[in-house]
Order: structure tokens, then C-alpha cells, then sequence
């Protein structure tokens, strides 16, 4: 059965969409972060264009509506180990991308309600080795010049009202967004169209322009960016060994007394929480204990994973274990075979671009994604481009 997040019930769909133009200069493809991030920027570099963005739901229906609202900076893995795998300089330089990223995105919407809070993110180590190295991340992110505390296991539990986590990296720079409200927002800053409930099935050259079919007619655009992430290789099957599906459930808790004032990260990222200032907890991960489970585009949660975070909340936050459980849903995730976003041409049919794999850390990454895409697609350069485009 197809599932609905906290944020997506919170947020609901609101009737702005047009009908489907039959021409347009760029065609959007996929309404989440990425999607309307190019968007953005398309029209940020030329406001003349003429973009619309097609979505076959509605916008966020995605994970980009699905997900923990968390805006982190680093990949999904520390920075002592993305320094390690990929060496200081590309460390440095994802920090700095997802830092802009940040910046920019809270620039951006300064003026929207995205609930936005800036208390700092806390990474939290499930055992020892992730301990030492994120001792050793604060080491390397402060001589960076990055505003970081490492705590100590004492600290890091007294912070946050857990038992049994040891150290934490605190990163100032961390925050929490409404992930729905962010996409809308970015939308509506952006002034392009917005056609939903159209689903892309394929795409034809026309020559000098390119034909998009989709399930309520066609529409020629002069490009397309397919910003469609894990359903990318659905629509271009030579994608298939680029991105992969994944699913990543949550739940949410009726309010419950303050105890978390910022987003949590533990066990190398496998569980995340936080608390609304309303008071509900929000818990997803659990990934990496049903592995074989937690593949392919099905939107629905299962039993044994759901009770994963319920013994994750009663083994480290006592206080919650007993807390209402009142939604509970999933997401399709788009995993890369780098393990960082992806963009590239679709090869043999000319101006149409692709951006997806995500991974876990969209929102992180989204914003300033759609800058690089978007300068790209319109012949410019960015400082960026080489660390995520592939051809
Ligand atoms: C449970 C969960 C928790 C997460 N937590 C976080 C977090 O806290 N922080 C973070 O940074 N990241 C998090 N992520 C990851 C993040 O949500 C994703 O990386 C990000 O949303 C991907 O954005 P996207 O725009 O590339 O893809 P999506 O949001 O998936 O957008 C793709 C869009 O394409 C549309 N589409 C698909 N096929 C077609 C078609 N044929 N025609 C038209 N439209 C189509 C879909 O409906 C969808 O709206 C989480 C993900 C999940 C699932």
C-alpha cells in the first residue's frame, strides 16, 4: 500500500498545477529537490526561459518528500573516511559543495516558511572505531577552518537524553528543513510552470528539438533534464549500472517533550532522528540490518524493519520507547555506483541531460546540484562539474 510522510500529510498537494504546453525552451523532468533545483537556477542564469517542470505525481512526491528534513554538510560518510576513500582535496571540495549548498538553499528561501532550524547536526558514533574516527573528523574539519565540537560519549549522551552512544561530532553549520515546503518554495521562487500528474514514457528527437510523450500528451522543449534519480534507469535503461533503487523507511511519534533540539545521525548514518518543535520524533534507517529487503521502487513499510526502530528507540532513547507510533512510510532512494550525485548527456539523442543518484543525502546536495546542472545545460562551466559529471 502506498505510504504518505509526516511531511507530505503536514504539507498537502495544493492545486498548482497548469496544463501540459506543447512547447517550452526546457523541460524539467521530476518535481524533487533536484528537479526544481534546476529549475531554479535555469531560470536564476536566464530569466527569459521558458521551463516547466513535469512531475507524474506532484511535486515531492518522491523522497524528496519522503525523507528526514535533515540539510548536513560531508557526504554520507565522515569526513576522516571520505578522506580516506577519496583523499583530501575531493574531501574538501564535496565540504565546500554541500556547504554552499546550505548557504545557498537558506539564502534562497529566506523569505519562506520551510521551518527551517539552524541549531548545528550531531553525528553520533554506534561503536568505538566510529568514535575514534570522528574524533579524527573534528581534528581535520576544524584545521579546515569548519566550526565543529567533538563530544565526548558522557557529553553526547547528556546532549541529547540517549544511553549506550558514544562520542559526537557537532557541526554548526547542520540544520533542518520541511523538505515539502522547501520544493514548493523553490518553485515558487522560481516562476517556472508546473505540470503534474503527467508521467514521461519516452523521449524522440525531433532534429532541431526533442519530444517528450507523456501520459496526457506530448511537448516539444529545445532541452530536457531528466531530474528522476532513482527512476532514472526506468525512462534510459543504459543507466541501470549508474543508479540503482533503494528504499529507506520512517516513523513518527505523536508530540512528545522536547528532547532533541537537533538532527541526529548515528551508527555511520544507518539510523537518524529528531523532534519537531511540536514535539513529534521522527526515526528512519535500519537499512543495513534488511539490506536484501530494502531494494527496488515498492512504497510500503515492512514489519521486522519498523520494529528495528522501535528497539533502536528502546535501546537508546528510553524515553521514547513508549511514544505513539502515528505514521509510518517509506521512500525510493537513488543509490550511484560513486556513491555521490551523477549527472551526464543521455547518450545518441542530443540535448537531453540526466541528474539523479543522490543517494541518502539529497537535500544536502540538491541545491547546488541544480546550479552545476543548469550551468552546464546552458554551455556554461562550474567550478563543480568535474566531481559529478560523467559521460
Ligand atoms: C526515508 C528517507 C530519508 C532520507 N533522509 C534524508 C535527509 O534527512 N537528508 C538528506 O539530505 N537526504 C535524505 N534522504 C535522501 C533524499 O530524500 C534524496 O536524496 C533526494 O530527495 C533525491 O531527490 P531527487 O529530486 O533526485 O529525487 P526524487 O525526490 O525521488 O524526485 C524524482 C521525481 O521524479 C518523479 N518521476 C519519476 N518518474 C517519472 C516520470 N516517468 N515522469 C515524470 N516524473 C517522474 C517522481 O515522482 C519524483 O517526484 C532520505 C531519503 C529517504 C527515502
Amino acid at each position: 500500500m502506498a505510504t504518505i510522510s509526516h511531511w507530505q500529510a503536514d504539507a498537502p498537494s495544493v492545486a498548482s498545477s497548469e496544463a501540459l504546453p506543447s512547447r517550452c525552451d526546457v523541460a524539467v523532468v521530476g518535481g524533487g529537490i533536484a528537479g526544481v533545483s534546476v529549475a531554479y537556477w535555469l531560470r536564476q542564469f536566464d530569466p527569459s526561459l521558458d521551463v516547466a517542470i513535469i512531475e507524474r505525481a506532484t511535486l515531492a512526491h518522491g523522497a524528496s518528500g519522503r525523507n528526514a528534513g535533515f540539510l548536513l554538510q560531508g557526504t554520507d560518510a565522515d569526513f576522516a573516511r571520505t578522506v580516506e576513500e577519496r583523499g583530501p582535496d575531493i574531501a574538501r571540495r564535496l565540504w565546500q559543495f554541500t556547504q554552499e549548498n546550505r548557504d545557498g538553499l537558506i539564502d534562497a528561501l529566506s523569505e519562506a516558511d520551510i521551518s527551517l532550524t539552524t541549531s548545528g547536526s550531531l553525528t553520533v558514533a554506534g561503536d568505538e572505531a566510529e568514535d575514534a574516527r570522528l574524533r579524527r573528523a573534528a581534528e581535520l574539519l576544524r584545521a579546515d577552518g569548519v566550526e565543529v565540537t567533538y563530544l565526548s560519549p558522557d557529553q553526547a549522551n547528556k546532549r541529547i537524553g540517549s544511553s549506550g552512544l558514544y562520542g559526537a561530532l557537532h557541526v554548526a553549520g547542520g540544520a533542518m528543513l520541511h523538505p515539502v515546503r522547501t520544493v514548493r518554495a523553490l518553485v515558487g521562487h522560481s516562476g517556472t510552470r508546473i505540470v503534474e500528474h503527467h508521467a514521461v514514457r519516452s523521449i524522440e528527437s525531433t532534429g532541431d528539438r526533442v519530444r517528450l510523450v507523456t501520459s496526457g500528451g506530448t511537448l516539444e522543449a529545445g532541452r530536457i533534464v531528466l531530474a528522476l534519480n532513482a527512476y532514472l534507469p526506468r525512462l534510459v535503461p543504459d543507466l541501470a549500472d549508474r543508479i540503482r533503487p533503494v528504499r529507506a523507511q520512517m516513523l513518527a511519534t505523536a508530540p512528545q517533550p522536547i528532547i532533541l533540539t537537533q538532527p541526529v545521525y548515528s551508527h555511520e548514518g544507518y539510523f537518524y532522528i529528531c523532534q519537531l518543535p511540536t514535539g513529534e520524533v521522527l526515526l528512519g534507517g535500519a537499512r543495513h540490518l534488511h539490506r536484501d529487503a530494502e531494494v527496488g521502487y515498492d512504497d510500503t513499510t515492512t514489519a521486522p524493519l519498523q520494529a528495528d526502530l522501535e528497539a533502536y528507540l528502546r535501546r537508546h532513547f528510553s524515553g521514547l520507547a513508549g511514544a505513539e507510533v502515528t505514521r509510518r512510510w517509506s521512500g525510493t532512494m537513488g543509490f550511484s555506483s560513486t556513491g555521490l550525485p551523477l549527472f551526464g548527456e543521455v547518450s545518441g539523442v542530443g540535448k537531453v541531460w540526466w541528474v539523479g543518484g543522490l543517494t541518502g543525502h539529497g537535500m544536502g546536495y540538491g541545491f547546488r546540484m541544480g546550479r552545476t546542472v543548469a550551468a552546464v545545460v546552458l554551455g556554461e562551466s562550474d567550478p563543480f562539474d568535474s566531481l559529478f559529471r560523467v559521460d
